[in-house]
């Protein structure tokens, strides 16, 4: 888990610098036919780029770390917990269009539970990035299952995706939904059942 950090400071070593950032935003802005250097647009660069730090903070956030404040005592309790309706605001990684959804996350406590804002923050560190909503879901059902060592975890996803209701096939009503299943949520069919019944409500 700590090879995630390490990983996380290499990277911002190896980051280029804000002023090389901004200037390629620049570079696009005279792409699509404005001028830069208009007076509107003088800071647009600069803000652009702070924005992408938003978009894609997720980089540079350990999605275990999140997990590591846990309460053991689960005081007999055996069944799932979950979290529905936590929002998402991601980017597609072939156009880099918004992804923008709900996602709803459970898991079986083993031997220790967190606090519910976690699985937020772990629902959050890996949208801020480019994603399919494929891996994104498998991330983050992963991530629960390992992170609290739990029984199980399923992961249900709902999105729409800017590149084909903005452009491209253009269908503003289509949504996409993703589901995924780790340990005993896998193995028991009634477990999913359940666990999809109870998003809906
Ligand atoms: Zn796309």
């Amino acid at each position: 888990m700590s090879n995630i950090t390490d990983l996380i400071k290499k990277k911002l070593e190896k980051r280029v610098n804000r002023a090389e950032a901004e200037e390629a935003i620049k570079t696009l802005l005279g792409w699509i036919g404005e001028n830069p250097k208009r007076e509107g647009l003088l800071d647009t660069p600069k803000r652009v780029i702070k924005a992408f730090e938003e978009y894609f903070s997720g980089y540079f956030i350990d999605p275990y770390k999140e997990l590591e404040k846990t309460f053991g005592d689960v005081q007999g309790y055996d069944d799932m917990v979950i979290q529905k309706n936590i929002s998402i605001f991601s980017h597609c990684e072939h156009h880099m269009a918004p992804i923008i959804g709900v996602a709803h996350v459970a898991y079986v406590p083993h031997k220790k539970i967190v606090g519910l804002s976690k699985l937020a923050r772990v629902v959050e560190a890996y949208s801020r990035r480019l994603q399919t909503q494929e891996r994104l879901t498998i991330e983050i059902a992963e991530t629960v299952f390992k992170g609290l060592e739990a029984h199980g975890s399923a992961v249900s996803i709902d999105a729409i995706h800017h590149c084909m209701t903005s452009r491209g096939i253009k269908k503003h009503e289509a949504t996409t939904a993703t589901n995924f299943f780790t340990g005993i949520f896998k193995e028991s069919h009634n477990l999913q059942s359940r666990f999809l019944n109870l998003i809906k409500k």
